[in-house]
């Protein structure tokens, strides 16, 4: 069985994208952009190849916001527009040179971006979108309006290229300066995309929940990415009207912000290599079928809907499923693993998953009087509850008796009505279930909620998003400090895994594996959160004899680290195995306390749940 495994980790190490190999290729590619400029001669070529590597900037800015994010911005080329303008006006009226233009358009740009998007972003993402359809209509009167600023349509004329000194620059230098910018921006976001922010902002698309159970706040994140892709919107605007040199209100229209959602799905949503794989294929099919430029929507819908069939992932999904199906078929891989979107394998495969875990000093927990409704319903009614730092407790009661109800007023995902909750130093009531989980209060869910898009590393990765100190700068850079606990992570990530039995399943999509199994990556991802206090609802539902039989090792296990821990639990003698303390709950009160031999002696509870008859250790009956 040890063999077993070890073979089977064996295998991914040796077989998961070999970085070394990745950082070649990258550094291959990178030199290859750079000699563009060199091996395009005509000047149609150079046109084409700085337009692209504009687009590719916005729509890297785009697919963070709406790929990854799920926030999908339909008036895009709006905030490219605003950038446009802000550039233009100020080298032309203003007499700026281009370095302090373009660093204004991206201020300018940004600050419209996120005071149009904040309240949006905090809503539903059909209101976001809309928000943006109205943002794009707005401006695209303002620009024909407020003719004394934006010279209505005449447009503004004579935007001159970026010069240095004396050094004016041509076509070819521009196109240069614009590769550069790529590579920087590529290399950037393919950072950040494999940080703890890609990893949230994909988990608050798919689930919100799991990700503020990890401190997430799903705002914030929500409007870093908006204002990432506002950033390089302003850019993308500013790099636009040097490269026209004429901007006028015509330039912006509706199809120019279609444009940009069209790549980024031709591309793949939330795919790394999408901007780049879609910008090159939409520039260049309408080249290829020049004199069919008024058909050029109708080809675009065409595109769309072959790809809707054959590539649902888009251009970067179909390659990187035809990559893998070569690599199994020639035997360069033993089997399939899951296509990580966040790319992280390369960099796992060479993290090492020995050595000890970490103690963590567990937190008391008080629960006074706690009042929850839902409407009519009273799910708590008053409920006291005392757990000792360091101790293992037991919430049992019937369907409905509110112990759910409890865990999430405890981790602060449901307000109470009254009373009060603390845990260690820290007063819950008022507090966001994100600042609750960032103190160290880790849980898993009654129905398991992993994130389907991410293997079972990455899932558990997501769990030590409040533990990184490095900031979005460090990460985007990828400086000492972020890649230093980048690999901690990784080591962490893969030793709960295998603390919780699931060291070989680490490239497996997470949410294909057995319902028991998918409890014990929500235990190992609340786990690698390090929390103080830890809340398992139902971890043993579903299980088979032998599975319990581990959890209950494992929970006494987790117990060992020092770790408090909460558990609703049906199995009584489970409970009376692991538990220090029970409490039973019925209809929202408190109706026994104490040690497990007191409250299965209890009268009450006996009444309550097993007839007369005195307590053998059992399962209680779901009432
Ligand atoms: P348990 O976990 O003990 O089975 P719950 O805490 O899930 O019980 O539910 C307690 C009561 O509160 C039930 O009557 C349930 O219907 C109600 N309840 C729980 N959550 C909600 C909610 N989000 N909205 C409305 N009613 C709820
Ligand atoms: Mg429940």
């Amino acid at each position: 069985m040890v063999q077993a495994r070890a073979k089977a980790t064996g295998h991914l190490t040796r077989t998961v994208d070999n970085p070394r190999l990745q950082q070649f290729a990258l550094w291959g590619l990178i030199a290859l952009a750079l000699a563009i400029p060199m091996l395009i001669s005509t000047r149609y070529g150079q046109v084409l190849a700085t337009r692209a590597g504009i687009y590719v900037l916005i729509v890297i800015g785009l697919n963070l916001v709406s790929g990854y994010g799920g926030q999908i911005s339909i008036g895009h080329g709006a905030l490219v527009a605003v950038g446009g303008y802000a550039a233009a006006l100020v080298m032309v009226d203003a007499g700026f040179s281009f370095w302090l233009a373009a660093p204004f358009a991206i201020v300018v740009t940004t600050l419209f971006g996120c005071l149009m998007a904040l309240p949006a972003l905090r809503l539903s993402t059909w209101y976001f979108a809309l928000v943006t359809l109205g943002f794009a209509e707005v401006v695209g009167g303002l620009l024909v309006e407020m003719s004394w600023l934006t010279h209505g349509f005449t447009g503004v004329l004579g935007i001159p290229m970026p010069r240095i000194g004396g050094w004016m620059w041509g076509a070819r230098e521009f196109l240069w300066f614009v590769i550069l910018l790529n590579i920087v921006v590529f290399y950037a976001y393919k950072n950040l995309v494999a940080s703890r922010f890609g990893r949230a902002l994909v988990a608050v698309r798919v689930d919100p929940a799991p990700a503020t159970a990890a401190g997430v706040s799903v705002t914030r994140v929500r409007i870093v990415a908006f204002a990432m892709s506002a950033m390089l919107a302003g850019l993308g605007g500013a790099l636009f009207a040097v490269q026209k040199t004429v901007l006028t209100p015509d330039d912006f229209t509706a199809e120019f912000s279609i444009f940009f959602l069209l790549v980024m799905v031709l591309g793949g949503e939330g795919r790394l290599w999408g901007p780049l794989l879609g910008t090159l294929a939409l520039l260049t099919l309408p080249t290829m079928m020049e004199g069919l430029s008024q058909w050029r929507m109708l080809v675009y819908g065409c595109v769309l809907m072959v790809l809707i069939l054959f590539a649902p992932f888009g251009l970067d999904g179909a390659i990187s499923a035809a990559w893998t199906s070569m690599r199994v078929r020639l035997g360069l891989a033993p089997r399939r693993v899951a296509g990580s979107r966040l790319h992280e394998m390369g960099r796992v495969a060479s993290a090492s998953a020995e050595g000890a875990l970490d103690r963590v000093e567990g937190a008391a927990l008080q629960v006074d009087a706690v009042v929850k409704t839902f409407g009519g319903v009273v799910a708590l009614g008053g409920v006291d509850l005392k757990v000792r730092a360091g101790s293992t407790c037991a919430l049992v009661g019937p369907n409905g008796s509110g112990k759910t109800t409890l865990v999430n007023v405890i981790s602060g995902f449901y307000p109470s009505d009254s009373g009060s909750v603390q845990i260690s130093d820290l007063a819950v009531v008022g507090k966001s279930a994100s600042h609750v989980a960032r103190y160290g209060v880790g849980r898993t869910f009654q129905t398991p909620r992993l994130l389907p898009d991410l293997t079972v590393l990455e899932n558990v990765m997501l769990g030590a998003y409040a533990r990184e100190r490095a900031s979005l700068f460090e990460l985007a850079f990828d400086f000492p400090r972020a890649r230093k606990e980048r690999r901690q992570l990784i080591r962490d990530s893969r030793r709960y895994l295998e603390f919780v039995g699931l060291g070989d399943k680490l490239y497996e999509p997470a949410t294909e594996l057995p319902h028991g199994q998918q409890r014990l990556v929500e235990v190992a991802r609340a786990l690698v959160g390090r929390p103080k206090l830890l809340l398992l609802d139902e971890p043993a539902a579903g299980l088979s004899l032998s599975e319990l039989d581990r959890l209950a090792e494992l929970i006494r296990a987790i117990r060992g680290l020092g770790t408090t821990v909460l558990i609703v639990e049906h199995h009584l003698d489970l409970v009376a195995d692991i538990c220090d303390y029970v409490t039973v709950l019925d209809q929202g009160k408190v109706l026994a306390n104490g040690t497990p031999s007191e409250v299965f002696r209890n009268e009450a509870v006996e009444l309550a749940y097993m007839g007369k008859a005195p307590v053998r250790f059992g399962t209680l009956q779901e009432a």
